[in-house]
C-alpha cells in the first residue's frame, strides 16, 4: 500500500515505531473493529482506534445522548444531546480521521441479531454496561470464534481482559454467570469516575491495535484489575475453565 504524504504525516509517530511500521499501518487501515456501547468504555475507544486510522469502526449502540452522559462519554458534545450516540459518535470521529470508514449500527444488541453485526468485523471492543449484554457478547464471540476485549467499570475500579479463540479463557469463564438482576447493584446508582472508563477504554484500543498489529502480548489468559482509589494495577491468572458452558471443551 503507497501512504498519501497525508497518511504519512499523520500516522508518523507510530510509523516509525518498530513494531508498528508501515506493515502495521497497513494492517490497521485494512482493519474492521467493531465497538459495542458508544458511551464510557467506547468513547476513548473509538477515539484512539480512529486516530490510529483502523479502517473501518463499526458502532453499535440504541440509545441516544443524555445529559447525564457527558460527565465521562467524551465521544458526545452537549450540542448532541437528543441525538443518536452512533450519529453524534460518527460525526465526532469522521473530524478526527476522514481515512476511516464509521459503520452505525442504531439497534438494540440481542440474540436475534448478535451474529449478523458481530461477524463481518476482525476484532470486537466489548464496551457495553450491562451483565446481560456482556455474556451475550461472550457467548456469541466464542460461536463465531472471534477475538474481543472485555471491559468492566464502577465507581474508581477497572477491569479488562482479552479473549482470544482457543487460546485464553472467555468472560464465563471468569465469571460464569450473571448476578440476580433482583440483588444486583444498579450501575446507574453505584455511579463512575469518568477517568475510569477512560483508562479502561485506552487499554481496550491498545488491545485492539495489538491483536491487529501482532504487536506484544495481549490480557489473554489474564484479567486486569484497575483500582484508582489505590492507583493500582492487578493482573490475575486466568486458565481456562473445561467445564466452561460457553468455551468448554469437556
Ligand atoms: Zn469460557
Amino acid at each position: 500500500m503507497l501512504f498519501s504524504e497525508d497518511q504519512k504525516k499523520r500516522y508518523s509517530r507510530q510509523l516509525c515505531i518498530p513494531e508498528i511500521g508501515p506493515e502495521g499501518q497497513e494492517k490497521l487501515l485494512s482493519s474492521k473493529v467493531l465497538i459495542i456501547g458508544a458511551g464510557g468504555l467506547g468513547s476513548p475507544t473509538a477515539l484512539y482506534l480512529a486516530a490510529a486510522g483502523v479502517g473501518t469502526i463499526g458502532l453499535a449502540d440504541s440509545d441516544v445522548v443524555d445529559l447525564s452522559n457527558l460527565q465521562r462519554q467524551i465521544l458526545h458534545s452537549t450540542g448532541s444531546l437528543g441525538v443518536l450516540k452512533v450519529e453524534s459518535a460518527a460525526e465526532r470521529l469522521h473530524a478526527l480521521n476522514p481515512d476511516v470508514q464509521i459503520v452505525s449500527c442504531p439497534v438494540f444488541v440481542g440474540e436475534d441479531n448478535i451474529e449478523e453485526l458481530i461477524s463481518p468485523y476482525d476484532f470486537v471492543v466489548e464496551c457495553t454496561d450491562s451483565f446481560e449484554a456482556k455474556y451475550l457478547i461472550n457467548d456469541a464471540c466464542v460461536r463465531l470464534e472471534k477475538p474481543f476485549c472485555h471491559g468492566a467499570v464502577i465507581r474508581f475500579f477497572g477491569q479488562i481482559m482479552t479473549y482470544l479463540p482457543d487460546k485464553g479463557p472467555c468472560y464465563r469463564c471468569a465469571f460464569r454467570q450473571a448476578p440476580d438482576p433482583a440483588k444486583a447493584p444498579d450501575p446507574k446508582k453505584l455511579g463512575v469516575i469518568g477517568a475510569v472508563p477512560g483508562v479502561i477504554g485506552c487499554l481496550q484500543a491498545m488491545e485492539a491495535i495489538k491483536y491487529l498489529t501482532g504487536a506484544g502480548e495481549l490480557l489473554t489468559g489474564r484479567l486486569l484489575n484497575f483500582d484508582a482509589l489505590e492507583m493500582d494495577f492487578e493482573i490475575i491468572e486466568l486458565p481456562p475453565d473445561p467445564d466452561c458452558p460457553a468455551c468448554g471443551r469437556r
